[in-house]
């Protein structure tokens, strides 16, 4: 824009230069009249003309020469503010980068080539802006025209490999001039690297991204029994806590079994605490594989474990724990748990109740299955 300025600024100090200057040709070389007039007269309006002429002739020269300092002073004034703004350009490691839509001609200032890797003595042909935008990929002139309705500046970013090699992050800040019938006639935009601002924002990104994992994995250790792998009381509860509002809000059933090892006191006694800790593991293998997609299971105490089954009624619930119970009897499918059984107490989530309250109830079912005799599935009161 300050080119195309101090372009028309010159320009305009030329035509005024030649408007000033016409009087002065005007008034020169004067045609000698002739005919029947006397030669007194014809010397004496020569006479008259020539003085006149000459009087404009001073008049015009010392106005074309005002005019002339004028243009001169005004020219190195342009050239003074252009090289400030071509300084600042530079400090600022900014680029201008103008378009008019009207003739699809864009303009690219030397800041926005150095941008692009192209030095300020490098030759920059006509289409070379084109090639350079289409070798990154950029269709700059669809992204600023789609803005085409934008009163207020726009910003767009880029990443972009120089030609000069170097990958560089680009934000473009335009804005549309409009004319007289409300269109654009203009999109001025400054061009800015924001490379180092951008890695700033990425590593920042990373680092939270890092941090955010690393607290999702100390949440998830802090949440998971490490003898099974299973969620451990604390999970199982909060989650308990989720489903019961879940359950509420869809008016959907939800049913709660607990259940633990028979005489496990014994197992370990007979086998060894090592070969215990062996037949939880197995023993909560076989659980997990009776669970659903969407249940939850979980070990919230030495032998005792957690079932949450969402969406089925008491009825189905009861045939799901007495196959878990079977399995476990008969030793499962794996083959990994001679000699154990399970007692199994269960409650449908009613009402009035709580976590607790549902898994106290729950919890009475599986006593009332120790007191039974063991090996037994009991729904609760
Ligand atoms: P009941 O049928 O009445 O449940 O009898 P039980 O022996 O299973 O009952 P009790 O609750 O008295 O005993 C549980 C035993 O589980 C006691 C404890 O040594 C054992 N136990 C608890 N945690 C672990 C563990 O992590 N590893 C092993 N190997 N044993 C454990
Ligand atoms: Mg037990
Ligand atoms: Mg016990």
């Amino acid at each position: 824009m300050v080119t195309r300025l101090a372009f028309a600024v010159e320009e305009a100090a030329f035509a005024a230069l030649s408007v000033v200057g016409q009087p002065s040709m005007a008034a020169g070389p004067v045609e000698p009249f002739s005919g029947g007039i006397p030669l007194a007269v014809i010397a004496s309006a020569l006479a008259l003309v020539a003085l006149v002429s000459v009087g404009g002739v001073v008049v015009a020269r010392r106005d074309a020469r005002d005019a002339s300092r004028l243009a001169r002073q005004r020219g190195r004034a342009m050239n003074e503010l252009l090289r400030t703004v071509r300084m600042a350009e530079s400090i600022a490691e900014l680029g201008v980068w103008q378009y008019d839509p009207t003739t699809g001609e864009q303009q690219w200032s030397d800041g926005m080539r150095r941008l692009f890797g192209i030095e300020h003595d490098d030759e920059f042909v006509a289409g070379d802006a084109e090639t350079l935008l289409y070798a990154n990929d950029i269709d700059l002139i669809a992204h600023v025209t789609r803005q085409a309705s934008e009163r207020s500046p726009f910003t767009l970013r880029y990443d972009i490999h120089g030609y000069d090699g170097v990958p560089r992050s680009i934000s473009v800040q335009a804005c549309n001039l409009f004319g007289q019938a409300g269109k654009v006639v203009r999109i001025i935009a400054v061009v800015r690297d924001v490379t180092d601002q951008i890695s700033r924002e990425r590593a920042l990104e990373d680092s939270r991204q890092a941090a955010e994992l690393e607290a999702h994995a100390a949440r998830e250790l802090a949440e998971t029994d490490p003898l099974t792998g299973l969620a451990n009381r604390r999970r199982v509860m909060k989650e308990l806590d989720r489903l019961i509002i879940d359950a509420r809000d869809l008016g959907r059933p939800l049913v709660l079994v607990v259940f633990d090892i028979d005489r496990f006191k014994i197992v370990n006694d007979t086998h060894g605490h090592l070969e215990g800790d062996r037949m939880l593991q197995s023993v909560a293998r076989i659980a997990v594989d009776h669970t659903r997609q969407g249940d939850m299971i979980g070990r919230v105490g030495g032998e005792e474990f957690v079932w949450i089954i969402p969406e089925v009624n008491q009825l189905l619930a009861e045939q799901m724990a007495e196959r878990l119970r079977q399995a476990i009897a008969q030793g499962s499918a794996i083959g990994a748990v001679p000699n154990v059984t399970i007692s199994v107490g269960l409650a449908q989530l009613r009402k009035a109740d709580t976590s607790l309250t549902l898994f106290s109830r729950a919890d009475n079912a599986r006593y009332d299955a120790k007191e039974g005799g063991r090996n037994l599935v009991k729904l609760a009161a």
